[in-house]
């Protein structure tokens, strides 16, 4: 049985760091600050499928006063020294640490998230993002260029201003670390949006970061509809730069609409991962990396290995191995610390995930038989499911689907196999299980992804760049390629002496 509603808001009660007895507040200024009346939205468990509380839906106020907060604050924070910028991101580090447990508790209650991975894993993410991060604050070298004597030229870097962020609800806690902890490294203020389905874990981390130190305004928590809040984020011209993670469809939106505004952009977008096994892999390994690449966090993590590719002669050793772990996994609630696999994030998301396997059914799709745990009669779960024999160009091999589902087809040779995982719009991660070190080497050349993952799975690093190629995305998140991302770079000129005029010599 899932722990009762009552239970679980005493849990959000605890954890959460203001009263939550009526409506959630936004976080401006370095203060809480209370949402209009008329202007919510629900936060709802999707374990029960029942409401926690009522959110403060952001208004044109509230964009505009954090807009002139994080204006008030910038500048006095890029003129610290870089080691002071450092200090105060550590103790963001340290504060994460300090409050894990409430932290995770509120991405398991609000986004569903087993509380395995949020409370441990999560956190300790987030904290070393904030961490690598201040390591890069003193590191923020310009160049000397040598020009014409008696010139010099320098390159000067520059933080942007404010950055907006915009983040989705698969990972609340490291998506909302991931974007803050770079932009505040070089100097920027910020203003997040989270996505509506968990909006709680980021609001409690500015107040952690307010807590450490930052200054007020710097951080800015302004929750409510990405088609009005981020929109306008998008469009204010105080914002310098979005970066945005969620779906291919609305980043191309939000890429547009900074191109129109000449504004900075980094989109981190969807995902259609190949993952391919050959022949001569760690067969076992193997299927444990697929079970887990493809159904940790319910399938929606945008780089799930959600289409396999298993190579011709093992493909029926290599199902039954699947099919095993499957039986296996433990499906409940998220609160429970044995639980692997939580509900979906929403009705409406599992719905559309539902109606993506109706559609795979119709057109002749069989799912493999496994005996896979019962669902929990309540709340918004979906059963892992496994289709095999799948045309690799049929829709539900090609798209990004977001749900613990896995679509299988099957190759003969390697040319097939890169083929056959190039052959998708997306072009965020590859995985390849084999034994052979050089068709490894050959296949993270072939691989038209960002990131490629060689007898491994889902192995990241702050310090390691993360961005998709094709339309997985645009920019880099993470690593010393952020830094400059979240920059502009000037150019200095200044004479020697006193400059000459080229008209003063010019014939008469
Ligand atoms: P969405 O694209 O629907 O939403 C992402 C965020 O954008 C939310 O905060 C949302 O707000 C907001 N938003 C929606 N419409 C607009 C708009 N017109 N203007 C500005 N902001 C808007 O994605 P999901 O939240 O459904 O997240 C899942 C997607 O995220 C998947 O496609 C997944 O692959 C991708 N993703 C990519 C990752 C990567 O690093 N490449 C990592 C994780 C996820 P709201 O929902 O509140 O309306």
């Amino acid at each position: 049985m899932p722990l009762p509603l009552t239970d679980r808001l005493a849990l959000l009660r605890d954890a959460f760091p203001a009263d939550v007895s009526g409506t959630v507040p936004l976080w401006v200024n370095g203060e809480w600050r209370k949402g209009t009346p008329g202007e919510e939205f629900a936060c709802v468990d999707p374990t029960l499928g029942e409401t926690l509380v009522p959110v403060a839906s952001s208004t044109s106020d509230d964009i505009g006063a954090a807009v002139e907060a994080a204006k008030r604050a910038q500048r006095a924070w890029w003129d610290l020294d870089g080691q002071d910028r450092a200090r105060v991101l550590r103790g963001i580090a340290d504060g994460i640490r300090a409050n894990a447990k409430a932290l995770g508790t509120l991405d398991t209650l609000d986004a569903g998230r087993p509380i395995r991975d949020t409370v441990a894993r999560d956190t300790e993410r987030a904290a070393r993002l904030f961490e690598f991060f201040a390591g890069t604050t003193d590191r923020l070298r310009g160049a000397f260029i040598p020009v014409q004597p008696g010139r010099s030229n320098t390159i000067e870097y520059e933080p942007i201003g404010i950055v907006g962020a915009i983040t989705p609800w698969n990972y609340p806690l490291t998506n909302a670390a991931g974007k803050i902890a770079p932009a505040l490294a070089t100097g920027n203020a910020v203003i997040l949006k989270p996505a509506e389905d968990s909006p709680l874990s980021a609001l409690m981390l500015a107040w952690v970061a307010h807590r450490a130190g930052l200054p007020a305004g710097l951080l800015n928590v302004l929750n409510g509809p990405g088609p009005r809040v981020g929109d306008a984020m998008v469009r204010h011209p105080d914002i310098g730069k979005i970066t945005f993670t969620g779906s291919t469809s609305v980043g191309r939106t939000i890429g547009a609409l900074a191109g129109a505004e000449l504004k900075s952009v980094t989109l981190e977008l969807g995902g259609k991962t190949g993952f391919m096994v050959f022949a001569d892999a760690d067969l076992e390994r193997a299927a444990d990396a697929l079970v887990f690449s493809a159904f940790n966090n319910a399938g929606q993590t945008c780089t799930a290995g959600s289409r396999l590719l298993v190579e011709e002669r093992v493909a029926g050793d290599f199902l039954k191995l699947v099919s095993a772990r499957i039986e296996r996994i433990r499906i409940g609630d998220p609160l429970d610390p044995e639980t692997q696999l939580g509900p979906a994030i929403s009705s409406r998301h599992r719905e559309q995930v539902l109606a993506r396997m109706a559609e795979a059914e119709k057109a002749g799709l069989v799912p493999l038989a496994t005996s896979c745990p019962q669902l929990p009669g309540h709340g918004f779960f979906l059963a892992p499911t496994v289709y095999v024999d799948v045309d690799p160009k049929l829709a539900v091999a090609q798209e990004e689907i977001f749900g613990p589902l896995v679509t299988v087809s099957t190759f003969r040779d390697e040319d097939e196999a890169i083929a056959i995982a190039n052959g998708t719009p997306y072009g965020l991660a590859t995985t390849a299980w084999t034994s052979d070190i050089f068709r490894a080497r050959r296949i993270s050349r072939r691989a038209q992804t960002g990131i490629v993952w060689l007898n491994t799975a889902h192995s990241l690093h702050p310090g390691s760049p993360y961005g998709g190629y094709k339309q997985s995305g645009l920019g880099l998140e993470m690593g010393e390629e952020a830094i400059r991302q979240h920059m502009r770079i000037k150019t200095v000129w200044s004479e020697d002496g006193p400059w000459q005029s080229p008209w003063a010599s010019a014939p008469a």
